[in-house]
């Protein structure tokens, strides 16, 4: 039983590592996609093309990186003063605190006397653990790293910008704005499906939405381009 629990946690830690992938990749994808076709609607030059390509994701994976790195250190920080708080709170009042641990576990629909027992022989193993699991709904022994967690926005951004960036660039100079429309179409509905099996939710639905919303990013952009590259 110990062993299944862990192997399902591990899988939704896996499961959400992989979902904040996708979603990283999608913005990637979405973000660069909308900044080379602004770019392609001014000019033809295809190293300006390039540049703001690279541009744009060297700076939208540093951003998403450090956003991701402040938002997990948030998050680490003030789990770890809830924790603090739990345990001074252990210290000061055991008996309390043993008498909200068994009431937490009568209201999940244990009997009163089954609940006591329970919250005592939790509480003799590892209280804060008892106390951070029930209460505040997390691991007290495992904490999102903030370093890995900004690694891996970083990568994830990185890699789905590659994709318009190389669709923007190819040897297909001529047909470069159908090319990338049509592979940032394909690769977002790619990552909605998948986004949308991870998280359980319709994958039809998720797939129009990422669709609509990166061929209206890329025709605002576009026309923006068209407009200012006329006008100068
Ligand atoms: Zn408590």
């Amino acid at each position: 039983m110990a062993n299944q629990e862990f192997q399902r946690q591990s899988m939704a830690a896996k499961l959400n590592w992989l979902r904040a992938g996708v979603l990283g990749a999608n913005d990637g994808i979405v973000s660069t996609a909308g900044l080379v076709m602004g770019v392609a609607g001014a000019t033809t030059d295809s190293a300006a093309i390039l540049i703001a390509g690279v541009a744009g994701l060297v700076a939208g994976s540093i951003s998403m990186a450090g956003g991701e790195y402040t938002s997990v250190s948030a998050q680490k920080d003030s789990e770890k003063a809830a924790l603090a708080r739990e345990r001074k709170e252990l210290a000061q009042d055991p008996e309390g605190e043993l008498r909200e641990l068994a009431w937490f576990y009568e209201q999940k629909g244990l009997s009163l006397d089954l609940a006591t027992k329970v919250a005592k022989e939790l509480t003799e193993k590892d209280a804060l653990k008892a106390h951070a699991e029930a209460e505040l709904g997390i691991d007290s022994e495992q904490h999102a790293s903030p370093g890995q967690a900004a690694i891996a926005s970083f990568i994830a951004f990185a890699g789905g910008s590659l994709l318009p960036l190389l669709a923007v660039t190819g040897p297909w100079v001529e047909a470069r704005i159908p090319v990338t429309v049509v592979a940032v179409v394909a690769s977002l509905a790619i990552t909605g499906y998948v986004g949308a099996k991870i998280g359980g939710a319709k994958s039809a639905a998720a797939i129009i939405r990422n669709v609509v919303v990166s061929l209206l990013t890329m025709g605002i952009t576009y026309g923006i381009g068209l407009l200012v590259g006329t006008s100068i």
